[in-house]
């Protein structure tokens, strides 16, 4: 429904010439406070300004920036085509090299012919199929009620912070945050051993129900939520994929690493990887070998993600366990130069 945009996705943004436009789509955030749930302030810290957004905002802004007749809705990926010398016979690296696919089949039957091909399919990824046979993700224990909702005066006075409550003695947790043009996204995140509900509407009002009595405005929003809109995820995890390109096919995005919410870089990295990826490709118009490049590309992403998958489940261990309250580990600020370092125009490097 909405997220927050780190420096790395900014600058990924920006590079594809979209700096103002987001900026004018979402609203700044940098400041976080937190309280507990009886309303006594836990933390309050400065940070580099982010931007909070609308998924669908963003999803439409790059959809116009592409322009028409590239996008083909309706059809449902199946698999790839390889050809006839390179069917999948191993995982071996050679092979992997050598695997050349052909085509993308779809559903409806049609068939789509290509050089290269990257699966940006998310989470349940049918090409990280045919990459990485067999590795797909498991439930993680951390669930999120999640509302989006226009909320114009609450908007106003969160200004530029992101506003969380927690239980001190449970893993339960109330967040919010504005997302741009008068609304906000709040979501309630929760142990989903200790509470665990369909996602259905009296799944998602018992989830509410359990911070009813929280200081405010958390009342006032469970009052103007529609829980007929309001979406239970339950996040995935995914130990990092041994590599995410086999000869012309490579992953990107939650396909290639599907990141914990604690990370805040599911969306973030998704864009680096099609920022830098783009940037590997230019080396192939420079006539370097595909599979080299693609593979020299996803080594040096993988090294990236694969820090922030694990401070994502750093955090979430600290959520799950009140006992490790207050020791939340930083953020992997090396890896995250090294994130910005990949996203320099080329020239600068
Ligand atoms: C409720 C929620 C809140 C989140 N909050 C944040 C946040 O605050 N910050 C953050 O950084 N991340 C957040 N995330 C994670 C973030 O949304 C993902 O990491 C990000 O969307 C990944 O982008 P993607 O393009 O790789 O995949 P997706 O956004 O999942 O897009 C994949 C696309 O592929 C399509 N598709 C899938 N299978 C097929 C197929 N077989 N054929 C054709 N098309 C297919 C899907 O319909 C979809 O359009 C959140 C996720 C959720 C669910």
């Amino acid at each position: 429904m909405g997220f927050l945009l780190m420096e790395n996705g900014l600058t990924a943004l920006a590079r594809l010439g979209l700096a103002d436009a987001v900026h004018a789509l979402g609203t700044v955030a940098d400041e976080a406070v937190v309280f507990d749930r009886f309303g006594r302030e836990l933390l309050r810290r400065s940070f580099q300004p982010h931007l909070g957004m609308e998924r669908a905002a963003l999803v439409d802004l790059l959809e116009r920036t592409v322009g028409p007749r590239i996008i083909n809705y309706g059809q449902t990926f199946e698999r790839l085509r390889y050809e006839e010398s390179a069917q999948l016979r191993s995982d071996r690296e050679d092979d992997r090299g050598q695997a050349r696919a052909d085509a993308a089949l779809f559903d409806d039957g049609s068939t789509f012919e290509a050089d290269l091909f990257i699966g940006a399919d998310g989470r349940r990824s049918r090409v990280r199929e045919c990459v990485c046979p067999g590795h797909s993700t498991g439930n993680a224990v951390v669930a999120e009620l999640i509302s989006s909702l226009d909320a114009p005066e609450l908007a106003a006075e969160l200004g530029t912070t992101l506003l969380r409550f927690r239980d001190p003695d449970c893993a339960l947790g109330v967040s919010m945050m504005p997302t741009g043009r008068g609304r906000v996204v709040w979501y309630i995140t929760h142990d989903r051993e200790a509470w665990d509900v369909t996602d259905d509407l009296a799944g998602r009002r018992y989830i509410a129900a359990l911070v009813a009595d929280w200081p405010h405005p958390i009342p006032t929003l469970l009052e103007s939520t529609d829980f007929a809109t309001s979406y239970i995820w339950r996040t995935a995890d995914m130990d990092p994929l041994p590599y995410s390109t086999r000869g012309n096919v490579a992953l990107v995005g939650d396909a290639a690493h599907p990141l914990l919410p604690f990370s805040t870089q599911g969306v973030n990295s998704a864009l680096v990887d099609a920022v830098t990826l783009a940037d590997a490709l230019d080396d192939l118009a420079d006539g370097r070998d595909s599979a080299r490049a693609l593979s020299a590309w996803s080594t040096r992403r993988r090294h990236v993600t694969s820090a922030y998958l694990e401070y994502g489940r750093e955090r979430a261990r600290v959520f799950l366990d009140p006992e490790l309250r207050g020791h939340d580990p930083p953020f992997p600020e090396s890896v995250g130069r090294r994130d910005l370092q990949d996203l320099a125009p080329r020239a600068c490097r």
